[in-house]
C-alpha cells in the first residue's frame, strides 16, 4: 500500500497559506494591493475585532468578469503575468495568483464584482476548505468588495497565535499607513469597529500630501520635519525628513520607498544614520518619510511577497547620494546653525 498521497488542492492551500496569512494584516496587504492593481480611485478597508471578526476592503476598480470569479480563488490564478519574460518587468503589486486563494481557504470569504459588463455585479462564496465557490448574481457597483470573515476559524492552532484585538489592529493600520503614504493618488478609508480611523481623500498637491502624512504620522512630525526634493545623477530623492529634535527611542517612523515599494535596506539604512550621526544622540532614531526614485533597470525588487527587500546595482552611488543629501537638508536643520538673517 503507497504510503505517498496527493494532498487535496484546499488542504494544500491552507498549508501554503500560512506563507501568506499570518494575522489580519496581511490579509489587509494584499487586498489593498489587489485593488490597486485594479487602478482603484476609492479603496475603503472595514474592519472588525482587529480584523479577525471582520476585514473588508471595497474598490471601483477594474473589477472581476463573471466567469473569471471562481479563478480569482484558485491557486496560481493570476491575470497579472502570463509568461516567464513578464517576471522581468513587474508592474503590478500581486503576481504569484496566491493571495485570495490562501485567505479563503482560512476564513469565510465573499468575493463580490462588478467589471462593467452587466448592470448588476455577481458574488462568490467560499467557506473554509470544504466548499466549492458558488456563483450568485449581487447587486455591485464597478469595482470590487471582498469580505474575509473569522480569520482561521478553520485552523484553530493558527488562531491561538493570535494577539490581542488592540495588537492586531496596530498591526493592520500599520500596513494601511505604509501603503496610504505613497499611494496619494488613492483616496482611502480605514474603519475600525464601525469608527472612522482614517479618512484620506487624494492628495495631488504638495499641501494635500504633507495633510495625508500629518494625519498618518501625527502632527507632530509635520511641525518638525522639513520636506526635501533633491535630483543628482538620475536619482531623485523627496519626501519628509524629521529634525534631530524629533527623535525617536524607536526607529518606528521610519518609511523608505524605491520606485514606491515601500522597502528596508542596509545601504539605506546605514546612510541616513550616518547623515545624522553629528545630530543625533547615540541611540535615538530619525524620523523620515522617503522616496527614492530610480532608473528600474538599476534595482533588482525581491519578489518575496513578504519581505521587503531590494539590491542596488550600484550600491555605492544610492548610498553617497542618501548620505549627502540628507546631511545638507539635516545640517541646514540645526538649531544655531541656521543662517542669521540678512539686514
Ligand atoms: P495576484 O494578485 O497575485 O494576481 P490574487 O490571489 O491576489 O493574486 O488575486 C487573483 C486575481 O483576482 C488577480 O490576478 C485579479 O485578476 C483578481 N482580483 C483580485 N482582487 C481584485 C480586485 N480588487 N479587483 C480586480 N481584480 C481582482
Ligand atoms: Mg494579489
Amino acid at each position: 500500500m503507497s504510503r505517498i498521497q496527493l494532498l487535496d488542492p484546499r488542504l494544500a492551500n491552507q498549508i501554503a497559506a500560512g506563507e501568506v496569512v499570518e494575522r489580519p494584516a496581511s490579509v489587509v496587504k494584499e487586498l489593498l494591493e489587489n485593488a490597486l492593481d485594479a487602478g482603484a480611485a476609492h479603496i475603503n478597508v472595514d474592519v472588525e475585532q482587529g480584523g479577525v471578526r471582520l476585514v473588508r476592503v471595497r474598490d471601483n476598480g477594474s473589477g472581476i468578469p463573471r466567469d473569471d470569479l471562481p479563478l480569482a480563488l484558485s491557486r496560481h490564478a493570476t491575470s497579472k503575468i502570463a509568461a516567464v519574460e513578464d517576471l522581468e518587468a513587474i508592474g503590478s503589486l500581486g503576481f504569484r495568483g496566491e493571495a485570495l486563494a490562501a485567505i479563503s481557504s482560512v476564513s469565510r470569504l465573499t468575493l463580490t464584482s462588478n467589471d462593467g459588463a452587466d448592470a448588476e455585479g455577481w458574488q462568490v462564496l467560499v467557506e473554509g476548505r470544504d466548499m466549492a465557490p458558488v456563483v450568485s448574481p449581487a447587486a455591485h457597483p464597478q469595482g470590487t468588495t471582498v469580505e474575509m470573515r473569522d480569520l482561521f476559524f478553520n485552523t484553530p492552532a493558527r488562531r491561538r497565535f493570535l494577539r490581542t484585538e488592540k495588537t492586531e489592529f496596530n498591526h493592520l493600520e500599520e500596513v494601511f499607513r505604509r501603503i496610504a503614504l505613497s499611494e496619494f493618488d488613492t483616496a482611502f478609508r480605514l474603519s475600525h469597529n464601525q469608527k472612522v480611523v482614517h479618512q484620506l481623500p487624494v492628495a495631488r498637491d504638495d499641501a494635500a500630501r504633507a495633510q495625508r502624512v500629518g494625519r498618518l504620522c501625527g502632527v507632530a512630525f509635520m511641525e518638525q520635519s522639513v520636506s526635501v526634493d533633491i535630483e543628482a545623477a538620475g536619482l531623485r530623492l523627496h519626501g519628509w525628513v524629521g529634525l534631530p529634535t524629533f527623535s525617536r527611542a524607536q526607529a518606528d517612523l521610519q518609511y523608505f520607498y524605491v520606485n514606491g515599494r515601500v522597502i528596508r535596506d542596509k545601504v539605506v539604512n546605514h546612510a541616513v544614520r550616518q547623515a545624522y550621526s553629528d545630530v543625533m544622540y547615540h541611540g535615538r532614531h530619525a524620523a523620515y518619510v522617503l522616496f527614492l526614485e530610480l532608473d528600474p533597470a538599476l534595482v533588482d525588487v525581491n519578489v518575496h511577497p513578504t519581505k521587503h527587500e531590494v539590491r542596488f546595482r550600484e550600491q555605492r552611488m544610492v548610498h553617497d547620494f542618501l548620505f549627502r543629501s540628507l546631511h545638507r537638508a539635516v545640517a541646514e536643520l540645526r538649531p544655531g546653525q541656521t543662517p542669521a538673517p540678512e539686514v
